[in-house]
């Protein structure tokens, strides 16, 4: 007797011939999970988003040199990597999906017309069968973890454009690392970066929130787990050598961060 299996796709948008939303990369219990939510630019064959390729393989579409650096980084350090593999134009895995810019309908100057004309059911689509996976995978990789008693450290690895029309401000910074309430390990990972020679922003060029982000607020806080999301430019991290040389800056960086919390943990009262 077969037992009852839900519909893994329920709305008929994910079809044979699209990808799995989730990548995962060295499942194991490292210590530190990997995630990366716009780390590809699939568009499901049958959703018309109505923009072309070249917006796609944009930052509007994708954080260019952020999935290169992540595998890269995975690899150094042996960590398991989760990533995503449509478009942030489908749906942006680091917005609640309550929200509208998870679906934008306009991003630095370029309409996205699938989302414009967008229903409830279109959303509750993409959810459902893209956001939704990519989460329970994380989720279940940060649970492992905390099962086995072992502390796991969500690390976020994103990318930035130079210069955003949405965001008129400069953009000088080559990395940067993104907090809100729960800020030590990304103070203690910007110090160790710093101590090799790097120049690290504090929540630049964007601020976290609970409205404007999903990552930090439901799995960092809300688990209380440590965390931090990493930003670099896009600029710096256009081809695999330079992506793999950013990588072994942060896995250089990454474990005296570790050590650093560690030792806070110790000497707390
Ligand atoms: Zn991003």
């Amino acid at each position: 007797m077969d037992a009852f299996a839900p519909p893994l796709f329920p709305f008929g948008l994910l079809a044979a011939g699209d990808p799995y939303p989730v990548g995962v990369e060295r499942r194991s219990l490292s210590r530190i999970v990997l995630v990366c939510e716009h780390a590809g630019n699939a568009v499901p064959a049958g959703l018309a988003l109505g923009v072309g390729e070249a917006d796609l393989a944009r930052h509007i579409g994708i954080d260019i040199g952020a999935l290169g650096v992540a595998r890269a980084l995975s690899e150094a350090l042996g960590a398991e990597l989760i990533h995503q593999r449509y478009s942030r134009l489908v749906i942006d895995c680091n917005r609640p999906p309550s929200e509208p810019s998870a679906f934008p309908a306009r991003t630095d100057g370029t309409d996205i017309p699938g989302n414009v004309a967008m229903t409830a059911r279109d959303a509750a689509a993409r959810t459902a069968e893209i956001f939704h996976p990519f989460w329970a995978a994380v989720a279940s990789a940060l649970d492992r973890r905390t099962e086995a008693g072992i502390a796991p450290v969500l690390v976020s690895i994103h990318s930035f454009t130079p210069v955003h029309g949405d965001y008129p401000e400069p953009r000088p910074w080559p990395v940067a690392v993104l907090f809100d309430k729960r800020p030590r390990f990304s103070l203690a990972l910007a110090a160790a970066l710093r101590q090799g020679g790097v120049e690290v922003g504090e929540n630049v060029p964007y601020k976290v929130g609970a409205l404007g982000d999903y990552t930090i607020p439901v799995h960092g806080e809300h688990r209380g787990i440590d965390h931090t999301l990493i930003e670099l430019r896009q600029d710096l991290i256009a081809d695999p050598a330079a992506q793999r040389a950013w990588a072994a800056r942060l896995a250089a960086a990454l474990p005296t961060a570790l050590q650093t919390i560690d030792a806070s943990e110790r000497n707390a009262p």
